[in-house]
């Protein structure tokens, strides 16, 4: 079975878009979708319609709870935290429904797929240290564990006691090795590659690979201008960070 797994899109439509018809032109496969669907971006309808009608699994995300009101954002940066009250306004009453439908973690053998982190999926913790890495391998029972959050495509391998990074853009599952797989981001990526990021999980041959898509950034940029969206967040699109 191919699973597409994509994450981080923040209502951007046109990264999204881009995406998925490059998944269409790639072996028939499940689409999965890791959370953080709205905020920041110009296009929460279009990418809450577009996740629903073809991603088969989604999970939870930090800024699609924020902009259901279900958590404070007063630990959000400030351009967070104007992205999210400007999303807040724009919600249609169908995404709003969409979005508070989503659990917070899925389980798929072999994966375990969630938003943040597999030990509290809702503290919105990240993954950021080998001693949190070594205490969420505890706390999910798959071999794989896929997440979003961060925006960092980065493996993160446990095999016996030790545990590794892994930038590589293919990595095979080898057998009796656990992997907490981050998948990077659609709408925002922030490690230095401006291209939407996504992962195509092979659940036969265990093979992840990482994927990059170009889309329209000026267009996004153009759609966020005029949604008067914080030049910041404009800006970082741009550069990728
Ligand atoms: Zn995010």
């Amino acid at each position: 079975m191919i699973y597409y797994i994509l994450s981080d899109i923040h209502g951007n439509y046109d990264a999204l878009s881009a995406t998925i018809e490059e998944i269409d032109m790639d072996e028939p496969g499940h689409i999965i979708c890791l959370g953080d669907i709205v905020g920041y971006g110009p296009d929460p309808n279009d990418c809450c319609m577009l996740v629903q009608k073809r991603c088969e699994i989604v999970v939870m995300g930090n800024h699609d709870y924020a902009a259901l009101g279900k958590m404070d954002t007063s630990y959000f940066n400030v351009f967070a935290r104007e992205a999210i009250a400007w999303t807040q306004d724009i919600l249609t009453p169908k995404s709003r429904a969409f979005l508070s439908t989503l659990p917070f973690v899925v389980v798929r053998e072999p994966a375990t797929f969630v938003h943040s982190s597999p030990m509290e999926p809702e503290k919105w913790d990240y993954i950021f240290s080998y001693g949190t890495a070594r205490l969420n391998f505890q706390r999910f029972n798959t071999q794989f564990c896929f997440v979003g959050h961060s925006h960092q495509p980065i493996v993160i391998v446990q095999e016996g006691s030790k545990i590794e990074v892994t930038l590589e853009p293919v990595v095979f599952g080898r057998n009796g090795a656990r992997y907490i797989t981050n998948v990077g981001s659609v709408g925002q990526p922030r490690d230095g590659d401006t291209r939407a990021s996504y992962v195509k999980f092979n659940t036969d041959s265990l093979k992840m690979e990482y994927r990059r898509v170009q889309y329209n950034i000026a267009r996004t940029q153009e759609k966020m201008r005029k949604a008067k969206i914080h030049q910041y967040l404009i800006e970082r699109l741009t550069v990728g960070q």
